[in-house]
């Protein structure tokens, strides 16, 4: 299929920091090609403004009331995004023991940070206590007893929340949604007041909350609204068995516009739980809350070059030097990224599979697209802030990207291209 207007530069979906001047496509003042060109692709880009802005928007949130915000750094944790983050007064939520040590050494403010997964290890529990941190979302009984069993041995008492599992339909990608009874996460909501009896019961333990994540990349208020009342019905239960919380985390999962959602304002959120807590006696409730995704998915862009065009019967492919390794979503949750020309060039667009060189199918980025390119231009994926480094792996051998942060008119390096002797120096020969 060919579209043959010479159509006016696109407008990228998901931020006012990326836009076309003269054809050229900038992220804030600079070029990206010329970053393209400097650092090499492919390549990951993030723009500062962007991640300012994002936080600005928790930020409104956070003047309603007690709200405390905690970066879900799954989502990306390059040291110098936390340490931006960390500047600019967020607490971090993490799931392993190395997201820790990464969040403490880009400077986390310990008494900000609450450890979630279904998972924990005593090692990482004993890290946990060691910092200093808020809170452990607890998944179950035996994470319970063992977190009882480290902090006695330690002579120190851990403060806990008990993730429970409102069986609520987060609307969502299943791979992706957490809330729901099948999934591994959470504690029964119904079994909940059971369970807080018996952590009660334990030395060691300091109960302090209540918690819950219902999935990712949720455009609607409802599913969180539909949480929060079950929390709060499990709020009363408590108060009759004469267990009193300090916080409600309501979890990460608001959404990010790929390509035209309309995601909820996080202030409009939070207006509304507080109201609710306050409407039913719990005006002095903390409320924590653990945003990954929409604190810097529309931050970034995944840089790549066009190795070839190739055309076949039935599909044209663009054959980019980016690939699943870098980008996992697309074949991962079947996701759509906007896929940009860095250079728009007026003429007939060609529809084309954008694909990496990976020995796989699944190799994919973007699908039926129609971009007017040739072999030697640049592309840029969208929305890849979220999500795209911090699952990218070393399959087939491929150096992962360099990682640059772009503020104004000025880029820093903050994170280097891998090498070979990255990937295989670890390897011992026979
Ligand atoms: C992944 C995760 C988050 C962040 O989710 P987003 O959808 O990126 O906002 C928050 N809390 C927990 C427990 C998570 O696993």
């Amino acid at each position: 299929m060919t579209i043959s207007t010479p159509r006016s530069a696109p407008t990228p979906a998901g931020s006012p920091f990326i836009h076309y001047q003269d054809n050229q496509l900038l992220m804030e003042q600079v070029s990206l090609k010329e970053l393209a060109q400097l650092y090499g692709t492919p390549l990951y880009v993030y723009s500062r403004a962007a991640l300012q802005a994002a936080w600005q928007r928790y930020q409104e949130a956070s003047e309603l009331g007690d709200v405390v915000v905690c970066f879900g750094m799954k989502a990306n944790s390059n040291l110098a995004i936390l340490q931006e983050f960390s500047r600019l007064g967020a607490g971090f939520d993490l799931v392993s023991g190395g997201e820790l040590a990464r969040a403490l050494k880009a400077g986390a403010d310990a008494s900000k940070i609450v450890f979630s997964g279904v998972g924990k290890q005593a090692w990482e529990i004993e890290a946990g206590l060691q910092a200093k941190i808020k809170c452990f979302n607890v998944e179950s009984i035996p994470e319970l007893d063992l977190i009882s069993a480290v902090a006695t041995r330690m002579g120190v008492s851990a403060p806990i929340s008990l993730r429970v599992n409102p069986d609520v339909d987060a609307k969502t990608h299943p791979y992706i949604s957490t809330g729901l009874k099948e999934n591994k996460f959470g504690i029964d909501i119904l079994l909940a007041p059971e369970v807080y009896s018996y952590a009660k019961t334990l030395p060691g333990l300091d109960v302090v909350g209540v918690d819950c994540h219902i999935g990712s990349q949720i455009t609607e208020m409802s599913p969180f609204l539909d949480a929060a009342d079950k929390l709060i019905d499990l709020l009363d239960r408590l108060r009759e068995q004469d267990i009193q919380l300090h916080h409600v985390d309501i979890g990460g999962g608001l959404g990010i516009r790929y390509t035209n959602e309309e995601p909820v304002h996080p202030k409009d959120l939070v207006a509304k739980i507080l109201e609710k807590l306050r409407q039913r006696g719990y005006q002095d409730m903390q409320l924590v809350m653990e945003p990954g995704r929409s604190l810097v998915g529309n931050s970034g862009l995944l840089l790549s070059q066009v190795q070839f065009v190739k055309t076949t019967e039935a599909r044209n492919f663009a054959i980019v030097d980016a690939a699943m390794n870098d980008l996992l979503r697309p074949t991962l949750y079947d996701a759509y990224h906007g896929v940009l020309a860095l250079e728009h060039k007026a003429g007939e667009a060609q529809t084309y599979d954008v694909v990496g060189p990976i020995c796989e199918s699944g190799d994919w980025l973007a699908k039926q697209r129609d971009l007017v390119i040739e072999a030697g231009d640049f592309l840029a994926v969208e929305s890849a802030g979220a999500y795209g480094f911090t699952m990218a792996s070393q399959y087939n051998t491929r150096p992962r990207a360099a990682e640059v942060l772009v503020d104004g008119d000025k880029h820093y390096l903050i994170r280097e291209r891998e090498t070979f002797e990255h990937i295989y120096g670890l390897d011992r020969m026979l």
